[in-house]
């Protein structure tokens, strides 16, 4: 194989949206898998919808992912200029070119001397190419009109442009999304007309939403903006691995994988034919994966400025630790800590019918009177609760589920929750013992 060289061309139209990252991720997983170069290419030519800052914005929320780059307008490179608004002298001339040649004519506006420049579409010629990921695909070039290579104002239109760069760039293998295969001919077309090789392409396949109906940017039900994920606390290793299974399945069947391990084990023939679905379950899973994995007081560290832009007090480090180690296994990305903490410190403690009959049932209220006194004297914190908790149970020959889930009932409200020594600990010595003369009030019926 010669040395692979693949791009990523994104207009600057606006923000890094997942469908584009993906073809990014791709072209970067194919170049490092191969030892290749990954180029990114700015095609601004669209120049009514480039926004301002699109550029910057969408190379560091692929910087975020984790994706590196080879040679790019800010890095620089041999084949530059990389923004194809610094190369319209050069689509210039190749047009020059096929004028003189007669592979296209002037298209000139009636009543002016502006002109734009169009291809002469060969007659009854059919387009094959082999798709990395469809397999053979053919056009034919009767169903192609003569299309427009230069517009009257000297720019170029996108299969022109992007043919003349692919060429220039030495690009080997164009990875791009399914939206792009009826360009594809087009830009054969160019190829053919200056006898240049062509590329090999790849078009991945569509994303779907969960009614597998084609993700659309307005899709109000499925944030689509990397930048999002990464002010949710998203992670960025796990959107990285979310991204590379939209459309890509690893040979082992193991879809937690960091991206050395995808680089490693990606297979251009395991891109998938069928629709890639967002599963949104399936990106809280993989991210929830990746924050248990954490190191505790890392997690702590992305967790504390969440809970100050919400305006929650933070007593100390230890507490935010503290907080963060109780809910480290169920959090599906960092800013929900915010809501966990909500749910959890809300101040309407209340016990719910199916709750009230587990304490009865179990005759909770002598545990709950033996375990309020223990606690007066004890430290609040997890151990000496862990302690008090277990010698409670012991001296009233209680165990498990009565012991653990009467005492979570009465000082929670909630049946379930994280460990309970930490959880108690957190709550606070003030809150736990008033939450628990509430319940046994309740139990002797004072209430
Ligand atoms: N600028 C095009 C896009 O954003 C790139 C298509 C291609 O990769 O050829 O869709």
């Amino acid at each position: 194989m010669k040395h692979v060289r693949v791009r990523y061309a994104p207009s600057p139209t606006g923000q890094l949206h997942i469908g584009n990252a993906r073809s990014a991720l791709f072209n970067y997983v194919f170049a490092r898998h191969f030892g290749g170069t990954f180029i990114i290419r700015i095609e601004n030519t669209d120049t009514q919808r480039n926004v301002e800052g699109g550029e910057a914005s969408q190379l560091q929320n692929l910087k975020w992912l984790g994706i590196e780059w080879d040679e790019s307008p800010d890095k620089g490179g041999p084949y530059g200029p990389y923004r194809q608004l610094e190369r319209l002298d050069l689509y210039r001339s190749y047009a020059e070119t096929l004028l003189e040649k007669g592979y296209a004519y002037k298209d000139i506006r009636e009543g002016s001397d502006a002109y734009a420049i169009r291809f002469k579409v060969p007659k009854d010629k059919t387009y094959v190419f082999d798709d990395l990921v469809r397999g053979r695909l053919s056009f034919d070039s009767k169903d192609v009109e003569d299309w427009i290579i230069m517009k009257d104002n000297g720019i170029p239109t996108y299969n022109f442009a992007v043919a003349i760069d692919d060429h220039l760039m030495a690009i080997t293998h164009v990875l791009r999304g399914e939206e792009h295969i009826t360009n594809t001919p087009k830009q054969m077309m160019v190829y053919d007309a200056f006898d240049w090789e062509i590329p090999m392409f790849g078009h991945m396949t569509i994303i779907v939403n969960e009614e597998k109906k084609k993700l659309s940017k307005r899709d109000q039900n499925v944030i689509q903006f990397i930048a999002e994920y990464q002010s949710m606390g998203y992670l960025p290793d796990a959107m990285f691995n979310f991204i590379a299974l939209l459309g890509w399945s690893p040979p082992d069947n193991e879809e937690i994988k960091t991206p050395e391990e995808i680089i490693a084990a990606f297979e251009p023939s395991r891109l998938s034919k069928a629709p890639a679905m967002f599963d949104r379950e399936k990106l809280k899973y993989v991210n929830s994966r990746y924050i248990k994995a954490l190191d505790p007081e890392v997690l702590a560290a992305k967790v504390r400025p969440c809970l100050v832009d919400a305006g929650i007090d933070i007593p100390s480090d230890q507490w935010v630790f503290e907080l963060t180690s109780l809910f480290q296994d169920r959090m599906t990305h960092v800013q929900e800590i915010v809501s966990l903490y909500k749910a959890f410190f809300h101040d309407d403690f209340n016990i719910n019918d199916e709750e009230m009959i587990f304490l009865k049932d179990n005759d909770s209220r002598v545990l709950l009177e033996s375990f309020k006194e223990a606690l007066e004297t004890v430290s609040f914190e997890s151990d000496p609760i862990n302690t008090i908790i277990k010698e409670t149970g012991k001296a009233l020959g209680i165990k498990g589920k009565p012991l653990y889930m009467g005492i979570r009932i009465a000082t929670t409200g909630e049946m379930h929750g994280p460990s309970l020594p930490h959880a108690l600990a957190l709550l606070g010595r003030e809150r736990v013992l008033a939450r628990l003369t509430q319940t046994i009030k309740t139990l002797r019926g004072e209430l």
